[in-house]
């Protein structure tokens, strides 16, 4: 049991208060909105020509332009953070626990103005917002806690000499998170790698650069020393391959995609001029992840269960369930309740300003990929609920559920991330579970049944990071359910744990005989 330890809850909306403060959040936004952002380079903002802008998703309308970083500034950038790290790599762990602990009460300050941002840039509703500066704050707290274990060293049997071992930091990090958590992977990322000494580049997504700069703003307010922490937005495809590849970088630190992330790493293991190390990667990537249903379950249970995963924030998890595994004997009658899930579901979709269960995707290519997906969806099986989309105003899809899908089809196998469900039918547990591991992935699965011999079965064959029973399979809590995925899915690098740090130190061996 971890001691010490308690988890941020999230904001309840219904309270009047806590409503209003969030509305005048968003009248802040509205003030603000359409301004433009600097890089922010060991510790000077610089502004660039060019710029990302910055589009909401449920509105088309700009948030934002945010300076676009040049591979001459990626390298400044870098370059500043190397010489930061002759200095902040020997500050005493407490100095560099204070500064997250400012930077834990600025969050707090300011919570409702970053949520507000958040549901801007990224079309969460306001529970979804809360809920990630809430796992940010998890980070934050347990690695402070961690970091202050890790500076005791490992444990060693006693000796004759005089024997330690004692992690140190390992140098420049390159921070590369996706957009579907802009705030708290990103803030996670950056925070991991400076509270065990290192210093960091932060290089947001395009789509969300402005909640990832509000973040490092208060980085700066909360006294991180210029160049610990810096910030250069520019497109993954025009200074993703620098940054990584560059010989000051000591680590990449990458969630997103599979495609990115085995690029990633094939570039991180060739070696530069210069370079005097192996880099390390920490690559957090997609998933495919089946929930599976037995004769056995509670189907009401399981169809509001797999809903959840399948549609909240649109499908646009890493964690969410795209799969639904049924056993055949129950498979028509659980599908029955998943349409009428779904159908819900499809009356309460807006934008995420109006706080409502469903929202738009992020942007147009998303758009057009999941739809091409829910086109695919309608040859390969029959689509029972939802199918139709509209991106006049916004990038809007409606919850979709398609029945009678192979377990070889498109829809059964690729990455959809979007709000699409494939219900497949299995005629034993046995199947189910062959079916379900039947993938490269390997992230999130749940199982739905009340029969304890498929419990077992389940807790040792099926092969995913995280595994739940008779529960959604998204919303993974910081030292609840370490988060982290098998095979494709990524180096399961459990972000929130003691291990997790490790990733961004040395052990080194030191003996003195006397
Ligand atoms: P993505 O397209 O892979 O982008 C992720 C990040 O990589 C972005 O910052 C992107 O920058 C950058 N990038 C793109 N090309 C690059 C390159 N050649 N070198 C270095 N960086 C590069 O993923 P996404 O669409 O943002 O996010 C969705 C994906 O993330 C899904 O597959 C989802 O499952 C996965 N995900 C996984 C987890 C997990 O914990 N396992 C959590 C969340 C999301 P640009 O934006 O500028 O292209």
């Amino acid at each position: 049991m971890v001691k010490g330890f308690k988890n941020a809850s999230e904001l309840d909306f219904t309270i009047l208060s806590n409503k209003e403060a969030m509305l005048q959040a968003f009248a802040q936004v509205d003030e603000e909105k359409g301004q433009e952002y600097p890089l922010i380079i060991g510790g000077r903002r610089v502004m660039t020509d060019e710029k990302i802008t910055s589009i909401a998703p449920a509105t088309r309308e700009v948030v934002g332009k945010v300076s676009s970083c040049s591979k001459e500034l990626a390298d400044k950038a870098i370059r500043s953070a190397h010489e930061a790290f002759k200095t902040w790599s020997k500050v005493p762990v407490e100095e560099r626990i204070c500064c997250v602990r400012r930077l834990v009460e600025l969050m707090h300050r300011e919570r409702y103005i970053l949520d507000a941002w958040s549901v801007e840039e990224s079309g969460k509703n306001w529970g979804e917002a809360d809920g990630e500066l809430c796992e940010a704050l998890d980070f934050f707290n347990s690695y402070i806690m961690h970091t202050r274990e890790l500076d005791k060293g490992l444990e060693l049997v006693d000796s004759e000499e005089a024997t330690k071992c004692v992690y140190t930091p390992i140098g420049v990090g390159v921070a590369i998170p996706p957009w579907n958590f802009p705030l708290s992977l990103l803030a996670g990322m950056a925070i991991a790698a400076v509270i065990t000494g290192n210093t960091v580049v932060c290089k947001p997504s395009s789509d969300t650069p402005i909640v990832a700069y509000k973040f490092v703003e208060l980085c700066e307010r909360a006294g991180f020393p210029a160049g610990v922490i810096s910030f250069i937005p520019g497109s993954g495809s025009v200074i993703g391959d620098f940054i990584v590849q560059h010989p000051l970088t000591r680590f990449v630190n990458f969630t997103g995609s599979k495609v990115v992330g085995l690029r990633i790493n094939k570039m991180a293991a060739e070696v530069s001029e210069g370079q005097r190390w192996i880099k390390r990667v920490v690559a957090e990537m997609g998933g495919k992840n089946a929930i599976i249903v037995d004769s056995s379950a509670d189907l009401k249970r399981a169809a509001s269960g797999i809903a959840n995963s399948a549609f909240s924030f649109q499908g646009q998890k890493c964690s969410a369930c795209s799969r639904a595994i049924v056993m055949s004997d129950v498979y028509d009658e659980f599908v029955d309740e998943i349409v009428a899930c779904a159908e819900e579901l499809k009356k309460q979709q807006g934008s995420g300003r109006d706080n409502l269960p469903m929202g738009p995707v992020i942007n147009k290519a998303a758009f057009e990929s999941i739809t091409g997906y829910i086109e695919i969806a309608g040859k390969e099986g029959n689509i029972v609920s939802g199918g139709k989309y509209d991106d006049s105003e916004g990038f809007y899809i409606e919850p979709t559920v398609v029945r009678d899908i192979t377990r070889g089809a498109r829809i059964a196998n690729e990455e959809i991330f979007g709000p699409v469900l494939a219900v497949i039918k299995a005629e034993s547990f046995d199947e189910a579970l062959e079916i379900a591991n039947d993938t490269e992935y390997g992230l999130t699965g749940s199982v739905y049944t009340e029969d304890r011999t498929n419990i077992q079965k389940a807790k040792t064959d099926f092969h995913v990071g995280n595994l739940y029973f008779n529960r959604k399979s998204t919303g993974a809590v910081v030292l609840q359910h370490p988060f982290g995925g098998f095979n494709m899915s990524g180096t399961d690098a459990k972000t929130g744990t003691r291990d997790y740090l490790t990733n961004f130190l040395n052990l080194k061996s030191v003996c003195e005989d006397l």
